[in-house]
């Protein structure tokens, strides 16, 4: 899959459901920069910046909620729509054969360390279970 290219997707913009200092809502609305790979209207995934496997990328919902405990039934449509993006990016880069693990940390104790909901994508090794 390419690099991120204007996909004609709206750039989101930071609305009051934003924390100003949420990282990930500003990757989204693109006021940091990230190597983005998919994009559509509901998510964006983008490389990690510190990736544990060759392939390391997150896919987060472009609205801001903070973890998997934040989803409302309203909004429950979101963590299907994180994880067909997911699959998605893992069939661009090749991993739907080798395999692949997905993961949602969800609270500090989990090992979350920014808080707004993300997906990551591990594959291009062998993946140990159980996870540390
Ligand atoms: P968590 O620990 O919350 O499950 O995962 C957060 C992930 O976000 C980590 O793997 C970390 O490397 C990644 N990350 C943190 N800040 C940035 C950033 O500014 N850009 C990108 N691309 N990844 C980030
Ligand atoms: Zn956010």
């Amino acid at each position: 899959m390419t690099e991120a290219r204007n996909l004609g997707y709206p750039r989101s913009v930071m609305t009051s459901s934003s924390p100003p200092s949420c990282i990930f809502c500003k990757i989204v609305s693109r006021t940091i920069p990230a190597r983005v790979v998919f994009e559509d209207g509901d998510v964006v995934a983008f490389h990690d910046a510190h990736p544990v496997a060759p392939v390391h990328v997150l896919v987060v919902p472009r609205k801001h909620v903070a973890g998997v405990e934040d989803v409302s039934a309203d909004e429950s449509p979101l963590l299907g729509r994180v994880l067909l993006a997911a699959r998605a990016v893992a069939a661009a880069l090749d991993l739907s054969e080798s395999g692949y693990r997905l993961v949602i940390n969800q609270g500090a104790g989990a090992g979350q360390s920014v808080f707004h909901l993300h997906c990551h994508l591990l594959g291009g090794r062998l993946l140990a279970w159980p996870p540390g």
